[in-house]
C-alpha cells in the first residue's frame, strides 16, 4: 500500500534499526538454522518476509533484498525494476515517468537514505544484476548462506 510504503520511508531510521536487529538475531540463530536446513526453512521464512516486507515496503519478494541500502524504499516497485538509481525520466515533481501518480522509488530512496545514520552510504553500493531464480525465496536466509560462503 502506497501510504504505508511512504510512511516506511519517512521512518527509515527506526525501521533500518529494526532491520539490523533482525539481521543480528538471525546471525545468532544461524547455527541452529543451518542444522535445521536452509532449504527446509526457505518456504516459511519467505512467507514471513513477504508478509512483513509486503506490508511495510510493498516488497515484491525478489529474494535479494536491498532495502537496507536504498533508504528502505523497495526498488522493485520501479516499473523498470531499476536497482542502481533512477532512469532519465523522473518528472520535475519527482513523479515516475511510467506511473506519474507515483513518486519515483529513487526519489524516495534518496529521502529515506537522508534519514539514516550514514546517509547515502548504501546508495553508493553497486547492486549486481538480479538473479530471477531468487524470486519468492527468503533473502534473509540467502544472506546467511552467503555469509557461510555457500553457493546461492
Ligand atoms: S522514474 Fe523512477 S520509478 Fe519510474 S521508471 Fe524511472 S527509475 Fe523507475
Amino acid at each position: 500500500m502506497k501510504a504505508v510504503r511512504n510512511w516506511s520511508v519517512r521512518h527509515a531510521r527506526g525501521l533500518h534499526r529494526v532491520y539490523v536487529i533482525i539481521e543480528s538475531l538471525l546471525a545468532l540463530l544461524d547455527p541452529l538454522l543451518h542444522r535445521i536446513g536452509y532449504q527446509r526453512l526457505d518456504k516459511p521464512m519467505a512467507r514471513l518476509e513477504s508478509l512483513i516486507k509486503g506490508f511495510f515496503f510493498d516488497s515484491q519478494s525478489c529474494g535479494d533484498c536491498t532495502l537496507g541500502a536504498t533508504g528502505m524504499s523497495c526498488p522493485m516497485n520501479c516499473p523498470k525494476t531499476l536497482r542502481n538509481g533512477p532512469c532519465g525520466g523522473v518528472r520535475q515533481d519527482g513523479g515516475c515517468e511510467v506511473k506519474p501518480e507515483m513518486t519515483c522509488v529513487w526519489v524516495k530512496a534518496w529521502e529515506g537514505s537522508q534519514r539514516l545514520e550514514q546517509p547515502e552510504q548504501g546508495l553508493q553500493i553497486i547492486q549486481p544484476p538480479l538473479d530471477a531464480r531468487l524470486k519468492g525465496h527468503s533473502s534473509w536466509l540467502r544472506a546467511l548462506r552467503l555469509r557461510r560462503g555457500q553457493r546461492q
